[in-house]
C-alpha cells in the first residue's frame, strides 16, 4: 500500500492501475477534496461531473455511482462511502480570479493551481482546468437552488471515500485551500484547511 500525504492547501498527483483502489481520508473532518482524474494515456480526456451526473440522475455523488469522462468512458467507481454522502459535483474548482473576487490580496493558493502544479510535476501541462468532484463538501440542492450554509451537516474527522479504477489513470487530489471568512460558505471547518491522506490500497 502507497500512502500519499497531500498537505494542508497543496495538490498532489499520483498515478493508479486499471482495477486499483485508492482510499481518500479527510483526518481532522470537514476538509475539502477536490478530486481530478485524467486517462493516462491521454490527459485531455478528464473525469467530467456533468457528464457523469446525466445518467446518475443525482447531483451527489452516491456509492455505485461510476465516474465517467468527458468521452463518456468509466473512469472510476464509488465503491465505498464514510463520509455520509457529503461530496458535491456542482461547485467549480476555486482559482486566482475568485479569490479575487472575495477580496483576497497577493497571492492565494488554489485548488486548479494546485492541479497545476501537481500535474507539471509528472510533466504535463494543463491549458483547462476540468471540474472536480468535491469530496467532503456539502451542497444542499432544493427546488433548483444549491445553498451552503455554516448550519449544514459537514464530514467528521477520519470521514473518507474508497474508488476503484476502471482505466490507468493520473489522478490530483487538493486540499482545497479555502480559508477566508466567505459569505457563508462552510467550505473548509473554521481554522483553515488540513490534509488529505491519500492510500493507493
Ligand atoms: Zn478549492
Amino acid at each position: 500500500m502507497e500512502t500519499i500525504i497531500v498537505p494542508a492547501g497543496e495538490g498532489r498527483a499520483f498515478h493508479v492501475n486499471d482495477g486499483q483502489q485508492m482510499r481518500i481520508t479527510t483526518p481532522k473532518g470537514q476538509q475539502s477534496a477536490d478530486f481530478f482524474a485524467c486517462r493516462a494515456a491521454d490527459t485531455s480526456e478528464w473525469l467530467s461531473p456533468p457528464h457523469t451526473w446525466m445518467p446518475t440522475r443525482s447531483l451527489h455523488p452516491r456509492v455505485g455511482d461510476t465516474f465517467l469522462s468527458r468521452l463518456r468512458q468509466p473512469m472510476a467507481d464509488f465503491v465505498e462511502d464514510g463520509a455520509d454522502g457529503l461530496h458535491d459535483f456542482i461547485i467549480a474548482p476555486c482559482d486566482a480570479i475568485r479569490y479575487r473576487q472575495f477580496g483576497a490580496t497577493g497571492h492565494h493558493r488554489s485548488c486548479a493551481e494546485n492541479l497545476e502544479i501537481a500535474m507539471r510535476g509528472l510533466g504535463h501541462e494543463i491549458t483547462v482546468t476540468p471540474l472536480a468532484v468535491n469530496f467532503f463538501t456539502n451542497t444542499v440542492v432544493e427546488d433548483g437552488f444549491m445553498f451552503n450554509t455554516p448550519a449544514a451537516p459537514v464530514v467528521q474527522p477520519g470521514g473518507y471515500v474508497v474508488l476503484q479504477s476502471r482505466m490507468d489513470l493520473i489522478c490530483v487530489v487538493s486540499s482545497c485551500p479555502y480559508d477566508l471568512d466567505g459569505p457563508g460558505w462552510a467550505i473548509n471547518a473554521p481554522g483553515g484547511p488540513t490534509e488529505i491522506i491519500v492510500e493507493l490500497l
